[in-house]
């Protein structure tokens, strides 16, 4: 019994980051679900305090970075702006859900943290 309330509560963790990028940007958190379930990331590094990958766009492969130190995606629409990219918000999803980081820290690492009327549980 106890066991399955902890489980629907890691659960509900999990989802929790979904739903946060759902409210965050609809349009780009769906193109960060078609990313998730038709594209792999490939080289992915984790060293404690950030997570980076080769994700595969269109025409181009680029690096995506989430780290306490911010974020940076090498695509056309993130490079050099600091704009929270679809890339960004896929890997994201895939670090909490493979429990690299918990939605809330990589929400910060994002920057996003600090968006007014959007709080997180913890
Ligand atoms: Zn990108």
């Amino acid at each position: 019994m106890s066991f399955s309330s902890r489980e629907t509560k890691k659960k509900h963790k999990n989802n929790d980051i979904r739903w946060f990028f759902r409210l965050y940007n609809r349009k780009l958190y769906r193109k960060a679900c078609e990313y998730l379930e038709n594209n792999k990331f490939d080289d992915i590094v984790f060293d404690g305090d950030s997570i980076s990958a080769v994700v595969h766009g269109k025409h181009d492969d680029y690096v995506a970075y989430i780290g306490v130190d911010g974020s940076k995606c090498g695509c056309p629409a993130s490079r050099g702006r600091g704009y929270v990219c679809y890339h960004l918000i896929a890997l994201a999803i895939f670090a909490v859900e493979n429990e690299f980081f918990a939605a809330k820290q990589v929400i910060k690492f994002l920057g996003l943290d600090k968006l007014g009327g959007i709080r997180m549980g913890d």
